[in-house]
């Protein structure tokens, strides 16, 4: 057992292989509803210390989303157990905040002596005892990438072809400007170590369920936008989610369809969640307007280019509160 080590500061890939060397049992965690980058970097990360002998749980306060069920050991995520699990180090992965952990989550991890960090949130405050967080990585599951390949750890295939889809997902298809080179040098390795592209392509990308399209329908009649063109949004109401019996997953990526309209900079999706709280999800195009200061305002938080809140409802209140911050951001910034 060994005391935990406070560094304000990033920890180097060899501090975290040195607490990887040194410890048997690992809880992995990712923020609440999970996306591709969430469940990626677990899995990723999960299979590679198994592989090296590592006992392993890996858990989600949301569980296993059924749009990622397609991944190979996806099967290992669980919801988190009542009681909290014997480990001795915890690790918290692309979770901007240690509270979107989740409660469930934090509790199964509460006897842990050690927490790893490690993430791309550039609002990250850095809650563990090491942090790895590198807001220059389009995606969690590329700085997973860089750290397994730089401690030379096991690479099974269940780590690669999670490592894509986490970073696949994260940059829109590698199109997204936080690609980097290392990214498409990345994909080409994991290709050379025997990634099916096309299959997992399709996996991800062609195999939605008939509702998201009914959703898309759905969300079409609720937009709006702005006088100036400069900001488009649409919403999901409760109701909406009932009668398409919608999961959470559903909604992702959907507000791509929007920030793609020509003149359009910022594009927000309002959900009402069913606790009555509202997930707010905004993407910009224009470096000048920053949402994750935008998101920082209400207690939310993410990237300069992508970034959500959850916030006290209504939905027509959270709406107006949110749009008139953006319409201030756009005067002060001069747009
Ligand atoms: P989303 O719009 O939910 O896809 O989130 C965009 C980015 O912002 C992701 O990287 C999220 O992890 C992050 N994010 C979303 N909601 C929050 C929140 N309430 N607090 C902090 N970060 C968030
Ligand atoms: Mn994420
Ligand atoms: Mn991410």
């Amino acid at each position: 057992m060994s005391e935990p080590i406070s560094t304000p500061t990033n920890a180097s890939f060899s501090d975290i292989g040195e607490v990887l060397a040194r410890h048997q049992t690992f809880v992995i965690m990712s923020h609440v509803r999970p996306d591709g980058d969430a469940i990626g970097s677990q899995l990723a990360l999960g299979f590679a210390l198994m592989a090296a002998g590592k006992t392993v749980r890996m858990i989600n306060e949301d569980g296993l989303p059924e749009n990622l069920a397609f991944m190979a050991g996806s099967e290992k995520i669980e919801f988190p157990p009542s009681e909290p699990l014997e480990v001795e180090v915890a690790i918290a992965l692309d979770t901007a905040t240690k509270p979107r952990l989740g409660e469930a989550a934090l509790h199964a991890a509460s006897r842990a002596q050690v927490w790893l960090n490690i993430d791309h949130h550039i609002s990250n405050p850095k809650y563990g005892d090491l942090n790895l967080i590198d807001s220059t990585s389009p995606a969690t599951g590329q700085i997973i990438y860089q750290l397994l390949t730089a401690l030379a750890l096991p690479f099974p295939a269940e780590t690669r072809d999670a490592i894509y889809v986490a970073v696949s997902t994260d940059t829109g298809s590698f199109q997204y400007p936080s690609t980097t080179a290392l990214t498409y040098d990345m994909a080409a390795d994991l290709i050379r170590r025997g990634l099916d592209v096309g299959g997992i392509n399709t996996m991800i990308y062609d195999n939605y369920p008939f509702r998201r399209v009914e959703l898309m329908r759905a969300l079409l009649n609720t937009l709006e936008t702005s006088a100036d063109g400069l900001v488009a949004s649409w919403e999901l109401r409760d109701q909406v989610r009932i009668d398409l019996a919608l999961l959470p997953e559903d909604s992702e990526g959907l507000i791509d369809i929007i920030r793609a309209i020509r003149g359009v900079l910022l594009a927000v999706f309002f959900e009402e969640l069913v606790d009555g709280k509202i997930r707010v999800s905004m993407r910009s195009k224009d470096r000048r307007l920053d949402v994750c200061q935008i998101a920082l305002e209400f207690g939310g938080g993410g990237h300069s280019l992508a970034a959500g809140i959850r916030m006290a409802g209504p939905l027509k209140e959270a709406k107006a509160l949110v749009l008139a911050a953006i319409q201030q951001r756009i005067v002060a910034n001069g747009l």
